[in-house]
C-alpha cells in the first residue's frame, strides 16, 4: 500500500481547516521519514507510514495541527536518536510536551502481561494524560497497530496486544466517547482473541444482512415518511451491527444469536433538538413502545457527553425495532466523542471550550465510573466519589502496578507491594536513585524496596506513611516485636530464677505452667516479661507447698536472707543472734548509709537513712542501731536494688534498657509495670547489683536511653504506691 505523501495530509487537513501552516506538517513529515530512516515495520514497509497512518486517523477525527505532528512524531523519541530538547527546538514546546506524554505512555507496554489490572491501568492512562490530545494520539497509534496486528509473526504477542487493547484502550476509547475508534479496537482485539467466535459471529452477520436488507429498507422507508409527512428534515438508517458488541450482549444476556438477530436497529438524524422529541412523538403513536427500554440522554446526558434519546417499539410483524434519534451535532459527538470539540474559529483552529469545556473536566467524571467499575449510565447513581487524581501510580521492578492515594511514600508503597516487603524494608530506590523512605512518589515511578531482613520498625515509621494499611502493618509489627521482647525478657528471667533455685528446668517449668492455666512456655516468658505474672506467683507455681515466708505481700525473692544480711552489716549494739531484715521498703545497699531498727518479735530491720518508714521511729531512739556494712557486703552481687522508670512507649524500648543493664554489670531479675499511658510505661526493674555505687551508676546510665523519660532509685514511698498495685 502506497504511504501518503505529506501534499496529501494537508489536503485534507485543509478540508477542514483552511489555516493549516503547511510548512509545519511538511517539515514533521519529513523530520519523521529522515528519523526512521530504513526502519522496518513487522509488514514489510518503511517504519514512517506508521506514524503518517496514525496522523491519517487523527485527520478523520478532524484535529488539531499540533496532535497531526505529534502523531507524524510519536515514536521518533522511543525509537530513533531524536531528542525531546531537538523537538522543542524545531517543533515547540507545544509538541515536544505531546510527544513526551505519548512515550511515557507507552511504559503501559511493560506491563501488557499481567492484565488483570485493566481498570487500573486506564487509571495509569488518565493519571499521566495532562493533555487529553496525548491520549487521542496513543488511541489512533494503538488503532494502527491493531490494523496491522495480523503482520505480527508470534501468536502469544498478537494475542497479548489484543488482549491490552481489549482491557485498557477501548474502555478508554469508549470513555472519552470515541465510539469509531472504540468499535474498531474492540473487533479488532475481539477477532485476534477469539478468532472461531469472530468467523462464526461476522458470517452469520452477513447472512442475516442479507436475509433481512428489505425488511430494513422498507422500515426506514416507513420511518422516513411518516417524519416528512409531519415536516421534519430527517435522515434514515439502518445501523451496522459489530461483531463484538453482538459477543458482549451474548454473553451478557443469555440470549441467542437468533434472538438479538431479530432486532433491527435505526439511527434517525434531525437538525434540532426539539425535532428528536417530534420524532419521537410520531414514532411512540405509530407502534407499541417497550416502556423499559426507553432512554432520555438528550435532558440527561452520559458523562461522556453522549446524548441521543433511545426507545424500542414493537412492529405489526412482531420485530423490535430499536431506534437512536438524535441531531447531526450529537451524532458526531456519540462517534469522536472529545474529538468532535476541535472546530475552525476566529481564524485558528483549536478546542472549542464552548462546546465541549475543558477536555480534561471531561475525563473527570469517567474516573469516577472507573473508580466504582460500572458502567457510563451509572454514573449518576454516584455523584459524590473520590476524585481520580487523588491517586499515584507506581511500577514495581517487574512492572506491577501499584496505586496508592496521592501524596503516598516509598513506604507506603512497599506495604502495599506485600506486608513482610514493607516489614523487611530497609531503603529504596526511585527510578534507580536511592531515595530516603519518607519520599512521596509521583506517577509512573518506578520503585524498587531493598530488604534487609525482618528487623524492627525503627521509631518513627507510623509518621511517614499515610496509607491505613501500611499504618495497620507497622502498628502489628511493633506489636509483634514488642512480645518478642518481653518473651526474651521473660525467658532470661525464668532461666535465672531456675538456676538460682536448683530446679531442673523443661520438668518444672511444665507443672508449673500448668499449675497456672497457661498455654506453654512462651506465654510464661511474655506474662513474666510484661510483669504481669509475678515472680513470687510463679515461685508458688514451682514450688507449691512453699511456705509464705512474708508477713505482707512483698514478693520474696529480692530479699536477701536473715543469715546473709548479718553477714554483711554490723553496729554497736547489734545481738549476732538477732535476726536482721534488710527493708523492703527501701532495699538498702551496700554502700548506703543505713539504720537498723529493733522491733520485738521480729528483729533488726535495716533501712536507709532517708526511708520514709523511720519517721516512725523518730522519737524511739532506744531501738535505732547504728549500721555500717561490711567489707564482704560489697564483695558480691547478692544484693537487689529497685529502679523506677518511666519507659517510652516504643519498639525496642526494652531491648535498649536490658542492654544498658547489663553492660552496666547489672543483671535484671524482675520487671513489673505498674501503669501504662499512651505512649508511656511506668515501670520497677529490680537489678542484682554490687552496692549503691553500682545501682546509682546503672540508673545514671538508664538515663542515657531514648527510650527513657525518667529513672531513679525506688523509695519507700514508690513502695507504697507499689503495695496498692499489687493486687490489681
Ligand atoms: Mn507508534
Amino acid at each position: 500500500m502506497r504511504i501518503p505523501e505529506a501534499e496529501d495530509l494537508i489536503a485534507r487537513i485543509r478540508a477542514y481547516n483552511p489555516a493549516v501552516d503547511a510548512a509545519q506538517i511538511t517539515k514533521a513529515y519529513a523530520y519523521a521519514r529522515e528519523k526512521h530512516g530504513d526502519q522496518l515495520r513487522a509488514s514489510g514497509e518503511p517504519y514512517y507510514g506508521h506514524p503518517v497512518n496514525v496522523a491519517l486517523i487523527l485527520i478523520g477525527l478532524k484535529l488539531d495541527p499540533a496532535s497531526i505532528i505529534t502523531a507524524l512524531l510519536h515514536d521518533t523519541v522511543e525509537d530513533t536518536d531524536a531528542t525531546l530538547e531537538e523537538l522543542t527546538e524545531k517543533f515547540g514546546e507545544e509538541v515536544a510536551q505531546l510527544v513526551d506524554g505519548v512515550t511515557k505512555l507507552g511504559q503501559l507496554e511493560l506491563i501488557s502481561e499481567r492484565t488483570q489490572q485493566g481498570e487500573n491501568l486506564q487509571k495509569f492512562v488518565l493519571a499521566i494524560t495532562k493533555d487529553v490530545r496525548v491520549l487521542l494520539v496513543k488511541l489512533a497509534d494503538r488503532l494502527h497497530n491493531m490494523r496491522t496486528l495480523n503482520f505480527i509473526s508470534k501468536k502469544e504477542k498478537r494475542e497479548r496486544i489484543a488482549r491490552e487493547t481489549a482491557d485498557i484502550y477501548a474502555p478508554l476509547a469508549r470513555r472519552i466517547g470515541i465510539q469509531k475508534i472504540c468499535a474498531d479496537l474492540e473487533d479488532l482485539s475481539f477477532r485476534h482473541l477469539n478468532p472461531p467466535a469472530w468467523v462464526s459471529i461476522t458470517r452469520r452477520l452477513k447472512t442475516q444482512r442479507e436475509s433481512t436488507s428489505a425488511q430494513v429498507a422498507q422500515v426506514s422507508q416507513t420511518i422516513s415518511e411518516r417524519v416528512m409527512a409531519a415536516g421534519i428534515e430527517a435522515r434514515v438508517f439502518g445501523r451496522e451491527k459489530r461483531p463484538f458488541s453482538i459477543w458482549r450482549k451474548l454473553e451478557k444476556q443469555a440470549i441467542t444469536f437468533d434472538e438479538l438477530a431479530d432486532v433491527y436497529a435505526f439511527r434517525v438524524i434531525v437538525d434540532r433538538p426539539e425535532d428528536c422529541y417530534r420524532v419521537l412523538g410520531l414514532i411512540h403513536s405509530s407502534w407499541r413502545c417497550v416502556p423499559e427500554r426507553f432512554r432520555d440522554f438528550i435532558s440527561v446526558p452520559k458523562p461522556n457527553h453522549y446524548q441521543s434519546l433511545h426507545t424500542t417499539v414493537i412492529s405489526k410483524d412482531n420485530v423490535r425495532l430499536e431506534l437512536q434519534i438524535r441531531t447531526e451535532e450529537m451524532d458526531r459527538i456519540a462517534d469522536e466523542g472529545v474529538a468532535a470539540h476541535w472546530r475552525y474559529k476566529q481564524g485558528g483552529y483549536a478546542y472549542d471550550s464552548a462546546v465541549g469545556g475543558d477536555p480534561l473536566e471531561l475525563l473527570k467524571p469517567l474516573l469516577d465510573i472507573l473508580e466504582f467499575g460500572g458502567d457510563p449510565d451509572d454514573f449518576l447513581e454516584h455523584a459524590k466519589l473520590e476524585m481520580f487524581q487523588d491517586q499515584v501510580f507506581a511500577f514495581t521492578p517487574k512492572g506491577r502496578l501499584i496505586s496508592l492515594p496521592a501524596g503516598a511514600t516509598a513506604l507506603d508503597f512497599a506495604y502495599a507491594v506485600h506486608t513482610a516487603i514493607g516489614d523487611e524494608c530497609v531503603g529504596v530506590t526511585i527510578n534507580g536513585r536511592a531515595r530516603p523512605l519518607r519520599t512521596a512518589l509521583n506517577n509512573g515511578d518506578s520503585v524498587e524496596i531493598i530488604r534487609g531482613g525482618v528487623q524492627e520498625p525503627p521509631h518513627g515509621w507510623e509518621g511517614m506513611v499515610i496509607t491505613g494499611r501500611a499504618r495497620s502493618a507497622i502498628r502489628r509489627h511493633i506489636r509483634e516485636v514488642e512480645r518478642q521482647e518481653f518473651e526474651k525478657l521473660g525467658f532470661a528471667f525464668v532461666e535465672r530464677l531456675l538456676i538460682r533455685e536448683n530446679l531442673k528446668g523443661k520438668v518444672a517449668l511444665k507443672s508449673a505452667i500448668k499449675r497456672l492455666g497457661l498455654k506453654n512456655t512462651v506465654e510464661l516468658y511474655i506474662q513474666v516479661g510484661r510483669g504481669v505474672l509475678r515472680t513470687d506467683k510463679l515461685m508458688d507455681a514451682l514450688f507449691p507447698g512453699r511456705k509464705d515466708e512474708g508477713t505482707d505481700t512483698m514478693p520474696q525473692n529480692e530479699l536477701i536472707s536473715d543469715k546473709t544480711a548479718h553477714f554483711y552489716v554490723r553496729g554497736k549494739g547489734l545481738d549476732p543472734h538477732m535476726a536482721v531484715h534488710l527493708g523492703r521498703c527501701c532495699t538498702p545497699l551496700p554502700g548506703d548509709r543505713i539504720l537498723g531498727v529493733f522491733e520485738p518479735g521480729i528483729g533488726v530491720n535495716v533501712h536507709t537513712i532517708d526511708c520514709e518508714r523511720l519517721e516512725k521511729h523518730e522519737d524511739d531512739e532506744d531501738n535505732l542501731i547504728d549500721l555500717i556494712w561490711t567489707p564482704q557486703a560489697g564483695k558480691t552481687s547478692a544484693s537487689i536494688g529497685r529502679i523506677l522508670a518511666t519507659v517510652v512507649h516504643q519498639p525496642g524500648a526494652l531491648a535498649e534498657i536490658a542492654d544498658v543493664v547489663g553492660r552496666s554489670m547489672g543483671n535484671i531479675m524482675d520487671v513489673r509495670s505498674l501503669t501504662r499511658t499512651p505512649g508511656f510505661f511506668e515501670m520497677y526493674f529490680d537489678v542484682e547489683v554490687v552496692d549503691a555505687k553500682h545501682l546509682s551508676h546503672i540508673v545514671t546510665a538508664m538515663r542515657a536511653c531514648n527510650s527513657i523519660v525518667e529513672a531513679k532509685r525506688a523509695r519507700a514511698g514508690n513502695v507504697t504506691e507499689d503495695l496498692s498495685n499489687e493486687h490489681q
